[in-house]
């Protein structure tokens, strides 16, 4: 725009000084004619010189006075030979007489600074074109001093520039001056947008890199434990099928490994240690998966699962069993603690199974490692025919229990505790029986599956009804005030309700709350504590009693005896199966049943089948007896005639 505007500008002050310039020599002229006219008179020929530079054209241009700039108009002669001008200047002297020396010279353009003002000069030579001019001239400076084609002199047109010229510069000053504020405004709104943009662009940058970091942080949860950074089970999955393909479906492994005991270290030496057992673990199994191109899971909890290839370390399942166990022999050191981690394990090579796939591979080494578990602890179990069997029954059981439990084939078995001094009947203990088909199946066995398929509440409490209705029933016709102890698993607990549901049995069959003895494993209680005592708590309120049942194995937590004050403690079988006057076991027993009986519980004992055992315990002050020596769990009918040789016994 100013470019244009200063061309604009520019071109209209050349024109005007152009046009300016013409009217002046039109006007030059004219006088110039007239008076050459008056010399030579009228019809004289004008000289070429003026015929050259279109004299007719200026003449037909128009006029006007008021722009009229400085130009002058001078034809002065040869220098010596000057018709009526000289020209002063010697400058412009040697110039003109240039113009006869050089024929070749047509004109001079010059602009030139003199006296401080801009010249533009135009020199042409002044030649004699026609007879008259030389005729003319030669009757001033005499005959034969000019030929045709003579230079005679020159015409001079000047013109002082100095104004337009100094105009122009101011012209060019300001436009210079406006595009620089305006280059500058443009510039600086120029970089303001840029800069704009560059801050959007980096802002821009920085959320796609922190969305980017989100979504791979997220991917990663998605696919990852957040505590020890391993593949969860889905990604596991995963890696198994890829494992699979890659290995054509053979030599591939997976070690399902279980912590014994974890929820014991969390809860003695809290949540902090236990998570970082956790992660020591899976440290450890990391760097031995690392040995065979594997990959570790963890599963949930404190189960972690590996999947491994057949190589030079891992050339059996046995080998990974070992090398899992090695891998927890090393304590965890946490704050102080030396913890010692140990596992159950199950293996499982593809080579053994029907279906090489994922899910049949981790079955099969889940059903290791439920005989890994079975089988006692910190070992493991490789999968084999007859783990594949039991965890074919397991499934069986599995699908028929739900339907023998809806169609109340679950009997129940009594077994009495007698008072071990006077021989006395005490109380009976319910004891669930089930037939499978022809086959009479443990409880040992259906329970634990009861509890995996979420029916444990249904079951225990339908053994409870039957007792407690049989008991209530042998109450009201026969006046006998029995006790019964019924068996709570631990799952019971984690569901609510459970205290109203026994209430609710005690009203539905009329039997006293104090006949009424609950019987809660030491694992039950350990395992979820606040839940248990809370239920515990409220039934004791309503006269029931509560007994820890199996005490001596597992973990013993002395603390819960004197946190909650059981009414009874079970000592367990296996605590007096091979105990005898002098053995160390006894002075232990004895110890235990001293501590009971100081916090006013009562004790009873297991599994007694002899009467030597019969006669230890009770020398070492047990009150309660319960075993074969006395009687196995017996059926309803069988318990009533048991009842009424008891009573004739007594009477
Ligand atoms: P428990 O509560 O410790 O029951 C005692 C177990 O010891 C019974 O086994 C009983 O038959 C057995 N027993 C008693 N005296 C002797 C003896 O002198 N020698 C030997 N070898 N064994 C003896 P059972 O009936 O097989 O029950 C096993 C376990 O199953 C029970 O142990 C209890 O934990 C569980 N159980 C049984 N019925 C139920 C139930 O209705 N609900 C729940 N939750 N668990 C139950
Ligand atoms: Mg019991
Ligand atoms: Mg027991």
């Amino acid at each position: 725009m100013i470019a244009l505007g200063y061309f604009a500008i520019s071109t209209w002050e050349t024109n005007r000084a152009e046009t300016a310039q013409r009217l002046q020599l039109i006007k030059m002229t004219d006088s110039f004619v007239s008076t050459f006219t008056d010399a030579r008179g009228d019809g004289a020929p004008v000289p070429a010189t003026f015929r050259r530079m279109g004299i007719e054209h200026f003449t037909a241009s128009k006029t006007d006075e008021s722009s009229v700039i400085g130009t002058t108009v001078r034809m002065p002669g040869l220098p010596g030979l000057e018709m009526q001008t000289r020209e002063q200047d010697p400058r412009l002297r040697r110039i003109i007489q240039g113009f006869v020396n050089n024929a070749e010279l047509s004109q001079l353009h010059e602009h030139r600074i003199e006296n401080g003002r801009l010249i533009g000069r135009t020199i042409y030579p002044s030649i004699a074109y026609q007879e008259s001019c030389v005729t003319c001239h030669n009757a001033r400076f005499g005959e034969g001093t000019y030929q045709i084609g003579d230079v005679m002199g020159a015409y001079v047109v000047e013109s002082d520039l100095t104004a337009i010229t100094t105009r122009q510069g101011y012209y060019a000053i300001a436009a210079f001056i406006a595009a620089f504020f305006v280059f500058r405004a443009l510039a600086s709104r120029e970089r303001n947008r840029m800069s704009n943009v560059l801050n959007g662009l980096r802002a821009r940058v920085r959320l796609e890199q922190q969305k980017t970091a989100a979504e791979a942080q997220a991917k990663f949860l998605m696919s990852h434990d957040a505590l020890t950074g391993l593949a969860n089970r889905s990604m596991f999955r995963d890696h198994v099928q890829q494992t699979l393909n890659e290995q054509l479906g053979s030599g591939v492994m997976i070690a399902l490994v279980d912590m014994d005991e974890f929820k014991a270290i969390n809860d003695t030496l809290g949540h902090a240690a236990g998570d970082a057992l956790l992660v020591a673990v899976a440290q450890r199994l990391t760097r031995l998966a690392d040995t065979a191109d594997g990959l570790v899971s963890r599963l949930g909890g404190d189960e972690f699962a590996l999947v491994l290839r057949q190589n030079d370390v891992f050339m059996s399942p046995a080998e990974v069993g070992r090398c899992v166990l090695a891998a927890f022999e090393e304590t965890v050191l946490f704050e102080g603690n030396a913890i010692q981690p140990q596992c159950s394990i199950g293996v499982a090579l593809v080579d053994d199974i029907e279906q090489a796939s994922p899910t049949e591979l981790l079955k099969a080494a889940d059903a290791a490692l439920y005989a890994a578990k079975a089988a006692g602890r910190n070992l493991f179990q490789i999968y084999d025919e007859k783990i594949r069997i039991s965890a074919g029954r397991r499934t069986k059981i599995a699908a028929e229990l739900p339907g023998a439990i809806a169609n109340h084939q679950i009997r129940v078995a009594l077994q009495p505790k007698v008072c071990l001094s006077e021989g006395r009947l005490f109380g009976f203990e319910a004891l669930a029986r089930w037939k499978m088909g022809d086959e009479e199946i443990g409880p040992a066995e259906f329970i634990p599956i009861a509890e995996e398929i979420g029916l444990i509440r249904l079951l225990d409490l339908e053994v409870l009804r039957t007792a407690a209705s049989f008991v209530a029933d042998i109450e009201a016709t026969s006046g006998l005030q029995i006790g019964l102890s019924t068996n709570i698993s631990a799952q019971n607990f984690r569901l609510g309700g459970l205290t109203e549901a026994v209430l609710d049995i005690l009203t539905e069959t009329r039997l006293p709350a104090q006949r009424l003895t609950i019987e809660v494993t030491e694992s039950t209680a350990v395992e979820n504590w606040a839940a248990v005592k809370d239920v515990l708590t409220a039934l004791r309120r309503h006269g029931v009693r509560i007994s820890l049942d199996d005490f001596g194995t597992g973990y013993s937590s002395l603390s819960y005896l004197r946190l909650f004050g059981f009414e009874e403690i079970k000592i367990d079988r296996e605590f007096i199966t091979d105990i005898s006057e002098d053995d160390e076991t006894l002075f232990l027993f004895e110890s235990i049943v001293e501590m009971a009986t100081g916090l006013g519980s009562t004790v009873v004992v297991e599994g007694i089948e002899t009467p030597q055992q019969a006669a230890i315990v009770a020398e070492k002050g047990a009150q309660i007896g319960q075993g074969y020596l006395y009687s196995k769990p017996m059926e309803l009918d069988a318990v009533r005639t048991y009842l009424r040789q008891q009573t004739t016994a007594v009477a």
